[in-house]
């Protein structure tokens, strides 16, 4: 069997964990688990390693997980916490450019929030190469042996991706789950899904609404991300049944190979 690893590059909502200037308990935690940077993710296989979102923390985590070259970039929407990290690229796009994929209204909000990257400069200001191709929900792509493949999910008012790739499905920012979309996430070896804190909100799913997603959809282990100051990782612990586990920053996950 093919192996799939997926490293939780961050796992925090888009202000980060330790909100600057907040004195709450969580903030203040010296539990290493309660810090978490904005919500984006790696995968490998054969040899491949795509990014899903370059978080504004992405030089930091592209650091920490020692993470050298990229095969492709993949963005959930065009949200500052999943796309302001864009630029930090440049490092890993010196040679060649680098493919990044979108739903249409995602690449149109990237090209005009970094329009520079598109424009003619001058020479030498090195600045990061990206490729970028608009992917429709029912389109799928292979970076060399690997599918990847758009779950369209609605956070908020806007529909925006989850991707799965393999047995590896990641939805970070949703509040529902379109009927359809549910086909794309059987057979699932682990789910990364956004839960935002128990208290309920308009544009994601409350810890009790993903562990519902969780139960509808069966994946063989399910991982929380995009967690706020609002709930610490003791909390989601005991808040979450077996084979469900609240994620934490450099997390690193693999299917039985
Ligand atoms: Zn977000
Ligand atoms: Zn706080
Ligand atoms: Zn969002």
């Amino acid at each position: 069997m093919i192996q799939y690893q997926i490293t939780l590059l961050g796992t925090g909502t888009s202000i980060g964990i330790p909100v600057p200037g907040c004195r709450c308990r969580v903030c203040r935690s010296k539990d290493r688990r309660n810090r978490r940077s904005r919500s984006s993710a790696l995968i490998e296989s054969s040899g491949k390693r795509i990014l899903i979102d370059t978080s504004p923390e992405f030089r930091l985590q592209a650091l920490a997980a020692g993470i050298d070259s990229l095969d492709a970039v993949f963005w959930t929407h065009g949200h500052a916490d999943h796309l302001h990290g864009l630029d930090d690229l440049r490092a890993l796009t010196w040679k060649k450019p680098l493919p990044g994929y979108a739903s249409k209204e995602t690449a149109d909000e990237i090209v005009t929030r970094f329009d520079y990257l598109w424009k003619n400069t001058q020479r030498g200001g090195a600045k990061a190469k990206v490729d970028l191709k608009s992917l429709a929900p029912d389109e799928s792509i292979d970076i060399g042996p690997l599918k990847v493949i758009p779950i369209p999910v609605i956070h908020g008012n806007q529909s925006v991706y989850g991707w799965r790739c393999g047995p590896v499905a990641y939805i970070t920012d949703a509040s529902e789950i379109p009927e359809e979309s549910y086909a794309l996430l059987e057979d699932l070896k682990i789910l990364v899904v956004g839960a935002l804190r128990f208290k309920a909100h308009s544009t994601h799913f409350t810890v009790e609404r993903a562990l519902k997603e969780i139960k509808k959809i069966r994946p063989e282990r399910a991982y929380l991300t995009h967690i706020s100051h609002e709930v610490s990782h003791r909390q989601l612990v005991r808040a979450t049944p077996s084979a469900v586990y609240p994620g934490r920053d450099g997390l690193r996950l693999r299917t039985p190979g």
